[in-house]
This record gives C-alpha cells, sequence and structure tokens, in this order.
C-alpha cells in the first residue's frame, strides 16, 4: 500500500513537473474537474470548467481575431506554426508525459504522438505556401477562369481521449496556415494534456505578430461541445469520436448548414492470404490489435484467415499474445497499458460474453490484472476469440483490445466479409501475391478510407489524408490535399477584353 501512494504521488509530481514546464497557467486550477488517471486511478489534477459564457466569449473571440488572422500572408501564419513544432519538440518528452498519465499510453507511443504533432506543424508550414488554385482555359476570349482558395472562420476541434494531442494538432495546424482560427473543446478525460498542448501554441503566437485569440480552449463536457456545435459563428466543426457522436452532431450542423469533418469510429480488419509472411504478419496484427491496450480508432479488430493458414497463424498469435507484460506504462518493459476507464472494461467483458453467447471461443486473454496493485485502474490482457462467422458483436466497435478470428476459403468471400460492416475507416491484407494485393485496393476491394498491404491497420503517417468511410463519417484530416476542407473556394472569372461574350454562346443585349 505504502509503495502504490509514494509511485501515485510520483506520477502526479511529474505531471504538475511537466505541465509546468510547458507553460500552463495557475488560472487553470480550479475545483470543478478532475482529471483522473488510468494508470492508477488517482487524481492529478482539478481544474475550473470554462462557463457557457467563457465559451460563448472564446467563440466571439476567435471570430474577432479571424478578420485580422485571414489577411496574414499564409507564409506569416506558418511561422508561427513552425514556431509551435519548436516548443512541441523542446517539450517532447513534458507534454509525452501528460499524455501517458492521462491516456494511459506507453512511453514509445506517447513520445509518438507527440512527434505526430510536430510532424504535421513541419507539413503545415510547407503547404501554407501550397494553397493552390487551378488556372483553367475559359471558352471566352480575352477572359481568365482560375480558382482561390480563402479562409473559412472559425474551426470547432472536438476530440477524443485516446488522441488527445495528435488530432487536435492535425486540426490546428493546418487551420491556422489556411488563415482560420480555432476553438478547441478536448475530451473531457484528458484535459491535462490539452492545456499542455495550448499553452506551448499560446507561446509561439505571443512571441509572434498574430492577434493572441487565434486559439481558444475551452474546458468542458459534451455540454460545452454542444456550444461549438450548434453556434453559427462556428464555419467547420471538425469532430473525432465515436458513431454516436458523429450521429448527434452531424445533423445539428447541418441545420444551420455549418461544414464538418466527422472522424468517427472504425472496425478495423486484415485479410491474412495463404502467400502471406506470417511472421511480418503477425508483428503487424500484434501492434495493431494490441497497441494502446485496442484503443486506437484504427486498432485491428477482425481477421480473416485463409483456412489453409489459420491454425498456424491462431497458434503463433496465443504464443505472441503470452509474452505481452501488461502493467503500468512507466515501466519500460511492459508493452499493454490500462483501459482508460472502468466504462470500457465493462464494455470489453460484455462483448466478450456477447461473442461466447454467439459461438465464440476464447482463445486467449480477456481477464482482469493487477487489481490487488491498482483496484481503482483496469489492466486486461488482450483477448483473441475466434468467431464461427459474422455474428453481431463483430459489427461493433468495442474500445477494447478483442481481436476476432474467422477464416475464408475464397478472397471475393473474405473482401465481402470485410465489408459487411457499418464502419470504413482501415484496413489491410497480408499477402506476397501482387494480384491479391492490388484486388484489395482496387475499387471493389476494401471501403475504407485507409487500405494497406502488408503492414497493419494502425500507425498512419500524416503525410497521407486520413479517415473512412460509412459510419465513420467521411472526413480527411492531416496529409495529402487534406487543407482544402478547411477553405472555401472561389471561382473567379476575369474579363480582360473589354467586350461581354457571354458563355454557351448566350446572346443578350
Ligand atoms: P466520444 O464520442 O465519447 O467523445 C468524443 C468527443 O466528443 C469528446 O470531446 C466529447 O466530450 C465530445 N462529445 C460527445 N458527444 C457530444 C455532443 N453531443 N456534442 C458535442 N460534443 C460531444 O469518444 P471517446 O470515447 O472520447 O473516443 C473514442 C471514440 O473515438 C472511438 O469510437 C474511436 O474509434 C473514435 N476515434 C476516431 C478517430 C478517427 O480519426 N476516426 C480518432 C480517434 C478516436
Amino acid at each position: 500500500m505504502t509503495e502504490t501512494l509514494t509511485e501515485t504521488s510520483k506520477l502526479t509530481e511529474r505531471v504538475r513537473a511537466s505541465l509546468q514546464a510547458c507553460g500552463v497557467a495557475a488560472e487553470a486550477y480550479g475545483d470543478d474537474h478532475d482529471s483522473f488517471s488510468p494508470l492508477t486511478g488517482e487524481r492529478l489534477a482539478t481544474l475550473r470548467s470554462s462557463t457557457p459564457e467563457e465559451i460563448d466569449g472564446a467563440i466571439a473571440a476567435a471570430h474577432e481575431a479571424f478578420k485580422t488572422w485571414r489577411n496574414v500572408p499564409a507564409p506569416e501564419r506558418g511561422n508561427v506554426v513552425k514556431r509551435w513544432g519548436e516548443l512541441l519538440t523542446e517539450h517532447k518528452q513534458d507534454l509525452a508525459n501528460i499524455v501517458q498519465a492521462e491516456a494511459g499510453k506507453i512511453t514509445s507511443e506517447a513520445l509518438g504522438e507527440v512527434q505526430e504533432m510536430i510532424d504535421i506543424c513541419d507539413f503545415a508550414v510547407g503547404q501554407s505556401r501550397m494553397l493552390y488554385g487551378k488556372t483553367m482555359p475559359s471558352e471566352r476570349p480575352g477572359h481568365r477562369l482560375m480558382e482561390t482558395w480563402h479562409p473559412l472562420g472559425v474551426v470547432g476541434v472536438i476530440s477524443a481521449f485516446n488522441f488527445p494531442v495528435a488530432v487536435y494538432s492535425w486540426n490546428t495546424a493546418l487551420a491556422l496556415i489556411a488563415g482560420d482560427t480555432v476553438v478547441w473543446k478536448p475530451s473531457g478525460m484528458t484535459m491535462l494534456s490539452a492545456l499542455a498542448a495550448d499553452a506551448l501554441l499560446a507561446r509561439a503566437v505571443a512571441e509572434s505578430e498574430a492577434p493572441k485569440d487565434i486559439h481558444q480552449l475551452v474546458v468542458a463536457n459534451r455540454e460545452g461541445g454542444q456550444k461549438l456545435v450548434t453556434d453559427p459563428r462556428v464555419a467547420l466543426v471538425s469532430a473525432t469520436g465515436s458513431v454516436r457522436m458523429g450521429r448527434e452532431i452531424s445533423p445539428q450542423v447541418a441545420e444551420r448548414f455549418g461544414r464538418v469533418i466527422l472522424e468517427l469510429g472504425g472496425n478495423n480488419g486484415a485479410i491474412i492470404t495463404p502467400s502471406a509472411d506470417l511472421d511480418l504478419a503477425l508483428r503487424g496484427i500484434v501492434f495493431s490489435a494490441v497497441g494502446t491496450a485496442g484503443q486506437r480508432c484504427t486498432s485491428m479488430r477482425r481477421l480473416f484467415v485463409h483456412e489453409s493458414v489459420v491454425d498456424q497463424l491462431t497458434e503463433k498469435l496465443v504464443a505472441a499474445y503470452g509474452t505481452l507484460s501488461i502493467g503500468s506504462p512507466l515501466e519500460e518493459k511492459n508493452l499493454v497499458g490500462p483501459l482508460i476507464n472502468e466504462g470500457s472494461f465493462q464494455a470489453m467483458q460484455q462483448a466478450l460474453s456477447d461473442a461466447q453467447a454467439q459461438g465464440g471461443t476464447v482463445l486467449t486473454g480477456g481477464k482482469r490484472v493487477l487489481a490487488d496493485e491498482t483496484p481503482n485502474a483496469y489492466y486486461v490482457e488482450p483477448a483473441i476469440v475466434r468467431m464461427p462467422g459474422q455474428s453481431k458483436v463483430v459489427h461493433e466497435e468495442t474500445f477494447a483490445p478483442i481481436l476476432y478470428v474467422m477464416t475464408y476459403s475464397d478472397l471475393d468471400e473474405a473482401i465481402e466479409m470485410h465489408n459487411a460492416v457499418p464502419q470504413g475507416l482501415s484496413s489491410a491484407i497480408f499477402t506476397q501475391d501482387q494480384g491479391e494485393a492490388e484486388r484489395f485496393i482496387s475499387a471493389s476491394g476494401s471501403d475504407c478510407g485507409i487500405a494497406n498491404v502488408n503492414i497493419g491497420t494502425s500507425g498512419a503517417e500524416i503525410g497521407g489524408a486520413f479517415g473512412g468511410e460509412k459510419e465513420t463519417g467521411g472526413g480527411r484530416e492531416s496529409g495529402s490535399d487534406s487543407w482544402k476542407a478547411y477553405m472555401r473556394q472561389a471561382t473567379n472569372t476575369v474579363n480582360y477584353s473589354g467586350k461581354l461574350p457571354l458563355a454557351q454562346g448566350v446572346e443578350f443585349i
């Protein structure tokens, strides 16, 4: 008991020191919003929630700052993001400490999350010089036809607990270079990580000539998020979280003709063909299924294995799961940290019991561990469940480390089973047959926003567009031309002919 208490206070001390190093202001602390650590269940800090008036004020301030910011040249806007990236690099360990304590990630994944922020800052800085519009040939003589891209306004960012800062930075780095301002409503469970990321951005802004109100943070639960969703001054709502949340907010934003980027739940699958390199597949599967304790939107949850290799692969998988060390992410040896809270643990138990009722067999895992040492934290053994086929439970996203294994005999059948779920985020095939690989990523292959070959479903790079189809919401963030979602497109026709010919040969006056 004494040992637990000592470790408990060490974690809190480390988080507080990291918050201070990132520059989180003393005024952030208060008495009505607790932040708990899933590592131990301890309370890390208590914050002051934003009042409805403060949330309204944050939107108003961002709306006002937009009027100046939109006229700042984009490469100059990029300089603020560049400085943010430098500060994130300087405080990478501090921010990772807070992410680890609040979201329960192992050290390399927490550091990886901050690296992803640094990467998107680099990307956005380059993009600030590449907000290209096309010039098209006009059908009329003496006319120029072109497109220009302009800032949208205030972007409301609503984010999930499992990527407490990276997804925010994907949105914010691009929104800022695009000339938008940002109001952020982070997950209520990871407010300390948010405060630290925002404090670093505040420093970058303070060192520049940018209006200080271009970024705003509100400390609130979903009711606070509702204000962003319904306020017409918020031009774009970029929301990351469950399908349930997307279903609630999407019609609300549509009603006022606002724009949305929805990044919702996944139910990611992989197909293992007879030609696959099974050792490589094994590593890809284990990382995707078990990383972040199965709490990534891209976590692998369904495996379709050719019947000729299923026994061999499941044997290897069960053996690999047996070697995973589970426990506090503060210890380097541990690869599997805690679930976020008791609710997640209950949801996992329910899914395992449903799977068994629907004919599944648990091959390994599923039990809670370390309950005596950390009674208020929820560490679980990742589970593998052999399923007879596509039962109901396999169609649902359970945000915990459960991998359902199913078999197939024909690739078309495997692709059909793979696509038969409502979500469409990430997918993979493991094969050494080029034809099979091409088939999987073709128009009639995987229906997901991400379709990989010979790597797992998780661990995307920021250079590609990130997002998914169907109930995952259709949004795209991060790389490629995702920047366009943060801007509005104008088509300009410039007539330098001195005459007024009409399009399509129409004659008028
Ligand atoms: P959640 O839906 O419970 O909450 C997400 C965010 O939405 C939180 O900030 C929450 O306060 C807010 N929110 C919820 N309902 C709201 C409402 N009606 N109005 C305004 N705001 C509202 O999700 P979570 O448990 O934090 O995260 C896990 C889920 O997020 C999983 O389903 C996961 O797949 C998904 N996720 C998706 C992606 C992606 O890019 N597709 C990335 C990360 C997480």
